[in-house]
């Protein structure tokens, strides 16, 4: 694990770091926190990922805990990939949910957890950009395709089986072909 001192310093004007300031340090205390913030670069997996500068929706409550700063709420926004049988794009809208909680600098929460299980507060200031990365990530499905059903290609001339007649096959006309096969055929 990395030492505490090498934690990134978090940039206010950085679309998911919060500032909590007008969040009374009461427990109970509660704030709403709707914006929309453009997507971060790389969220997501390999064939399906939010395109980088896409609009995420926050649609979050910030509660003051007596230890921190607790999130809660739902992320939204829109995925695109490629189908995992026919390469087709998929485009669709995901939303997920988010609860977590952010330590106060050198509260007892901080001193007896680490920090991948629990975020830290920086003075007023928490990124909400790991847990955004954490939901997201677990809710893609490893093989997306375009639709449960989706066929995919045929495995000889690769045109998607949508396209192409029930029938469609790629059996073999020449004629000593199938003869050899009906030899072998009678063999067995
Ligand atoms: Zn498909
Ligand atoms: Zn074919």
């Amino acid at each position: 694990m990395m030492p505490k001192h090498t934690q990134k310093h978090l940039d206010p004007r950085q679309p998911l770091v919060v500032d909590t300031t007008k969040l009374p340090r009461q427990p109970g205390a509660t704030r709403a926190l709707n914006r929309v913030v453009p997507a971060p670069a790389d969220l997501g997996l390999e064939l399906i990922s939010v395109p980088t500068g896409s609009d995420l929706e926050l649609d979050l409550s910030l509660t003051s805990v007596s230890e921190g700063v607790y999130v809660s709420g739902k992320v939204r926004g829109s995925l695109s990939g490629e189908c995992g049988r026919c390469l087709n794009e998929i485009s669709e809208e995901f939303g997920v949910e988010i609860a977590e909680l952010f330590a106060y600098a050198d509260s007892t929460t901080e001193e007896t957890t680490d920090e991948d299980e629990v975020g830290r507060m920086q003075g007023d200031l928490l990124d909400l950009e790991p847990a955004v990365r954490d939901a997201v990530v677990l809710t893609l499905p490893t093989n997306p395709v375009c639709r449960p059903d989706c066929p995919g290609l045929c495995p000889e001339c690769g045109v998607h089986l949508d396209d192409l007649p029930a029938d469609h096959s790629h059996e073999e006309v020449d004629p000593r072909w199938a003869a050899l096969r009906n030899l072998s055929k009678t063999e067995e």
